[in-house]
């Protein structure tokens, strides 16, 4: 079997591939070469799959609003994970996405019994000083849940659209969960539509950086946002013909007809009936719009155009009248890392994790004794290579410390092929790391003086 020099076709992947298959995640690396200079996670797949990613990616070529949230729940240290989901926040904000990071201080609280100040201490002192020393701007929105009457006023909303069973299905509540826990579930939700509230300029793709075992809350949060509509628009077909039928659930007959009467100005055939409208909109063809994005089209790229338009328009009504328009929010699923030693990494196993804050010299101990694929001697190292893709050392490179891709490249080939050890290697990763919290921990104090600016103390 010939080795491919590919070092992120890694075999984790493959364990995702189910969640292609039964849960309809699409793969990122269809979109890849559409994303304009994309993040090294994109490059080297460690970012593998999305849901309804192609608005967003649409809004970044085409520089329309667009935003991009996660929330970081204040328990424990922030670790080298962490800063993987920092990292797609601060990249969808340089390209020009409002951001938004949400301390969970209210699921802390509940779920893990954390004092509100030592939500409020560990959420600057570990995650925000760790999330502005990588490169947040201050023009992103920064806020505590239990702060924020916004968030806590659409949970309540939300509220109205899901019930017990729905959630506990997802989240594993029985009879004994507090109710408080429940409640913070609805706030994150809430967390991840507050970015589409007029206060920020209304409805826009919005996408939340998660491993794949966020996918129930993305699906969850994504029906919600359908149930708060008044409107949906609908894709139908006619003998293989598709038409855009937009039918209002509890909506005002009034901003049905508005609806109808826009459609048919911008040039539509459309036919109005009681509840709802169908719109014959194959004809709309924009062969600007086929070049300049050729991809992730449900049906066809000219069908889809007017979809938007009158999707668009539907969602101005609707908001004219009282309603959200909220847009299904988007994910980007990542792989996760490994731990040090192998297994899961977890802030409460402090050796399977690099906290961003740890003195650099025990970072670089910790990597000393992290579990390789390295073989038994040296010996069979030589002779059989040893197995990146089963190696923490090489994930540590891979994600965090290597910015070059033929560097790591080679790094990965010279593994497979015998000539790397990993004693060398180790040492090399280990230096590479402690370098690297060097430098973050000074930003962080570099931070610290700049709180101000993000409306921090
Ligand atoms: Fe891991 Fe490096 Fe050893 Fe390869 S040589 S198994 S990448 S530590």
């Amino acid at each position: 079997m010939t080795t491919r020099i590919d070092p992120w076709t890694s075999a984790g992947i493959e364990d995702y591939s189910k969640l292609f298959e039964e849960f309809g995640i699409e793969t990122f690396a269809e979109l890849l070469p559409h994303v304009p200079d994309p993040c090294p996670y994109m490059r080297r797949r460690i970012i593998f799959g999305h849901r309804g990613y192609v608005p967003v990616l649409d809004a970044i070529l085409h520089n329309k609003p667009f935003g991009v949230m996660s929330g970081f729940m204040p328990s424990g240290r922030i670790h080298i994970g962490n800063k993987m989901v920092m990292d797609e926040i601060i990249w969808h904000q340089r390209k020009g996405g409002s951001a938004f990071v949400g301390i969970a201080d209210m699921e802390a609280h509940s779920v893990r019994g954390t004092s509100w100040q030592d939500c409020r201490r560990i959420g600057v002192e570990e995650y925000l000083l760790s999330l502005i020393a990588l490169g947040f701007e201050p023009d992103g929105h920064i806020y505590f849940q239990s702060e924020c009457s916004d968030v806590r006023d659409l949970a309540f909303e939300l509220g109205m659209k899901t019930n017990i069973t729905e959630l506990s299905a997802i989240y594993g509540f029985s009879g004994e969960t507090n109710i408080a826990h429940l409640q913070s579930a609805l706030v994150q939700s809430a967390d991840i539509l507050q970015p589409q509230i007029a206060e920020y300029e209304g409805p826009k793709p919005v996408v939340i950086p998660v491993g794949a075992d966020q996918d129930p809350h993305i699906r969850l949060v994504r029906g919600l946002a359908n149930k708060m509509r008044m409107f949906r628009c609908e894709v139908r077909s006619i003998q293989g013909v598709p038409y855009v039928s937009v039918r209002g659930k509890s909506a005002p007959p009034d901003a049905l007809t508005k609806i109808f009467e826009t459609i048919i100005g911008m040039g539509y055939n459309a036919t109005k009936y009681k509840l709802h409208i169908d719109v014959q909109a194959g004809d709309d063809i924009h062969d600007e719009f086929v070049e300049a994005f050729p991809v992730g089209h449900a049906f066809n790229p000219h069908f889809e155009i007017a979809m938007r338009k009158i999707e668009s328009a539907v969602r101005r009504i609707e908001i004219e009248f009282g309603g959200t328009g909220f847009m299904p929010p988007a994910a980007t699923y990542h792989r996760f890392m490994s731990g040090l030693s192998g297994g899961k990494m977890s802030s409460s196993v402090p050796e399977s994790i690099i906290a961003l804050t740890e003195p650099p010299d025990e970072a670089f101990a910790k990597v000393k004794r992290a579990k390789t694929g390295g073989r038994m001697t040296l010996d069979e190292q030589k002779r059989l290579g040893g197995e990146p893709d089963e190696c923490t050392v090489y994930e540590l490179l891979l994600f965090h410390l290597i910015p070059d891709d033929a560097h790591i490249a080679e790094i990965y080939q010279e593994c497979k092929s015998g000539s790397l050890m990993c004693g060398a290697c180790k040492a090399h990763a280990a230096e590479l790391m402690a370098d690297f919290l060097r430098d973050h921990q000074q930003e962080r104090k570099i931070a610290r003086e700049r709180l101000g600016e993000y409306g921090l103390s």
